[in-house]
């Protein structure tokens, strides 16, 4: 699997807004999109006019890009939101954000999305009890994530909770600092969902 060795701040430029993949750093005046707001690269400062498949293709990269995925997965996830019944963008959102490594981060355990998926594979979360180390499965409704009990004594999992307080925790998942978890209330709505991305856009890359 190819996988992206640069820095991630690059994407951030590269999109012209904060991605916040970075952890703590994102928050503060380190933030490269603070210090250099254009794209990077020679001709960074200067790119001309973009097509409307351009448009669509920075919008699907963007939402890849958030998340952390490579093609394949974005573009299964976005077959199975085709397949579902309702709205595909809205759909494809609610599958991306149950992804257990986003829970896993949204929640507050670790600082970026890449880390959660870390955590998850080294078997430091349960789902409803289970040991759980696959970082694309997708949580329903009731679906409990927690701390595994040996690893509740790991500071840099567990001082996450409070470190990453600073994000929100979204409406549809309730945390249990005390017990180490968070359950999912509900399925994410669109309007639950705070990434900036133009849904619409990617539906129509992927439509073609
Ligand atoms: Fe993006 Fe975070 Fe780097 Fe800022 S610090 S450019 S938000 S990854």
């Amino acid at each position: 699997m190819a996988r992206y060795v640069e820095s991630v701040c690059r994407l951030c430029r590269r999109e012209n807004e904060k991605l916040f993949l970075k952890g703590t750093r994102c928050y503060t005046d380190k933030c490269a999109i603070e210090r250099r707001p254009y794209p990077p690269g020679q001709h960074g400062q200067r790119r001309g006019k973009v097509s409307d498949f351009g448009i669509q293709l920075r919008e699907k990269q963007k939402l890849k890009r958030i998340y952390g995925f490579n093609e394949r997965p974005m573009r299964n996830l976005f077959f199975k939101a085709l397949r579902m019944k309702g709205v595909t963008g809205d759909n494809m959102l609610s599958l991306i954000e149950r992804r257990l490594d986003n829970v896993v981060y949204r929640i507050g355990f670790a600082g970026s999305r890449k880390e959660a998926r870390q955590l998850v594979k080294h078997y430091h979360f349960t789902v409803n009890g289970k040991k759980a180390n696959i970082p694309s499965m997708i949580l329903k409704s009731g679906d409990v994530v927690s701390l595994e009990t040996g690893s509740r004594s790991v500071t840099k999992i567990t001082g996450g909770l409070d470190i990453y307080s600073m994000r929100e925790i979204p409406a549809w998942i309730e945390v249990d600092k005390g017990k180490f978890s968070g359950v999912i209330k509900d399925l994410p709505k669109r309007d639950d969902i705070t990434a900036k991305v133009e849904e619409r856009l990617v539906v129509e890359y992927y439509n073609k």
